[in-house]
């Protein structure tokens, strides 16, 4: 900490080990529920025997302590499971780890990155989705998963939100992205590895509906028009700069096919570790 209370970002995100933390939580889900089904799951794609345990980087994640598992949280289904989640994050953060959390639906996002503003006032958002979750409220819920990114803005909780892979933007929710200065990046005007050399500590919340459903069934709303599996871990793998947390949100078990996105959101955990460690 520095005597303002805040941490100094540049050493603490290059040390640190990240943590997994489960948030099984899918009651702010508009269409269907299922997600909170997922973070067990996930863990065991990553570890599953029909692959090995490197990243696409040259990181073996079979390496002892190489990053710690802080379990799955055990959460009401009202917004008071907001608070623990928060409280959860920000544990984590004030034992110098680089929490990664598993969803869940895309609602936790809001009370983890309100946990990381506290330790970090520069912090950039690349936020890979279909929806640009920008609704200032969704049927009537201002905390639904399909606002958290406004929370997110209004409170200042980021210096920049970049979205990547959007390809639902309606006339309302362009006004809410031009008001809070987002920088939306749509599906159509991929690749853009270029815009990914990023300043100061880097979050990552990735939404599985970024890619397209013909990859990844398993969510519950199937937006055609997605990246491949190629496509979102080559932008991934692209981005330069720190990362200090992440978040792998939207998988939903219930609605997936032979275990085809299980295998994915496998796939994409273990690059996003890959990422942290290497860095
Ligand atoms: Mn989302
Ligand atoms: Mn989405």
């Amino acid at each position: 900490m520095n005597r303002s209370g805040q941490r100094d970002n540049r050493t603490m995100t290059t040390q640190a080990k990240p943590a997994l933390l489960g948030v099984p939580f899918d009651a702010h889900s508009s269409y269907l529920r299922g997600a909170a089904l997922a973070p067990p799951l996930i863990r065991t794609a990553m570890s599953c025997d029909s692959s090995n345990s490197w990243s696409e980087n040259g990181v073996d994640l079979s390496t002892p302590d190489i990053f710690v598992d802080a379990g799955d949280l055990n959460l009401p289904l009202d917004r008071s499971a907001f608070h623990l989640i928060e409280k959860a994050v920000e544990d984590l953060l004030a034992k110098s780890l680089r929490p990664v959390s598993l969803g869940g639906d895309h609602s936790i996002t809001y009370p983890i990155v309100r946990a990381f503003a506290r330790c970090y006032s520069d912090l950039t958002i690349v936020h890979f989705d279909a929806h640009a979750d920008l609704y200032d409220e969704f049927q009537g819920n201002r905390y639904s998963h399909a606002c958290p990114f406004a929370r997110i803005m209004e409170e200042g909780c980021a210096k920049r939100l970049i979205q990547l892979g959007i390809r639902t933007m309606s006339g309302p929710l362009r006004k809410q992205a031009e008001k809070f200065g987002v920088e939306v990046i749509t599906m159509s005007q991929l690749p853009a590895h270029e815009k990914l050399t990023l300043e100061g500590p880097i979050y990552i919340s990735f939404d599985m509906d970024v890619l397209d459903p013909a990859f990844a069934p398993g969510i519950s709303h199937r937006e055609p028009g997605g990246m491949s599996v190629r496509e979102a871990l080559n932008h991934l793998q692209a981005i330069k700069g720190d990362f200090a947390g992440a978040d792998l949100v939207e998988y939903n078990p219930t609605q997936d096919i032979s275990q085809l996105t299980w295998m994915v959101a496998g796939r994409v955990l273990k690059e996003i570790l890959g990422k942290m460690i290497a860095s």
